[in-house]
């Protein structure tokens, strides 16, 4: 099966891209530059919520982001898969602190970098 190569990340939005003090909704900028950065890099960014979909979008907007992103989603309560979560390849968790001062080159690299290094090793056998 063909592997993709390009980044898939998906974004939460509260606390992540957005902090609510009662009605009052602040924007957490370095992670919304982050996204734009992202972005504009190729990455392919889905932004989800426990709020569901809609509230994603709505937010993403209110940010100034919407186009950011390739869909909204909610959250999900039931993964169904063959493979547990823990058992996925690819996959980092990455906190909103943490990802802030990550570049594209450094995401490819946490989740690529065992896979090229085997595909390296296949080409040298
Ligand atoms: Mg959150």
């Amino acid at each position: 099966m063909p592997e993709p190569r390009g980044i898939v990340a998906f974004v939460d939005i509260d606390d992540t891209l957005i902090r609510s003090f009662g009605s009052k909704r602040i924007p957490m900028t370095e992670m919304v530059r982050h996204v734009q950065e992202l972005h504009r890099d190729g990455v392919l960014l889905y932004a989800w919520s426990s709020g569901g979909g809609e509230y994603a979008r709505a937010s993403a907007q209110e940010l100034g982001v919407e186009s950011c992103f390739k869909a909204f989603l909610p959250k999900p309560n039931v993964i169904i898969d063959d493979q547990p979560l823990e058992e996925w390849r690819r996959l980092i968790h990455v906190r909103p602190a943490a990802a802030t001062s990550k570049s594209v080159a450094e995401y490819v690299s946490e989740v690529f970098g065992d896979a090229q290094s085997s595909a390296q090793r296949d080409n040298n056998s």
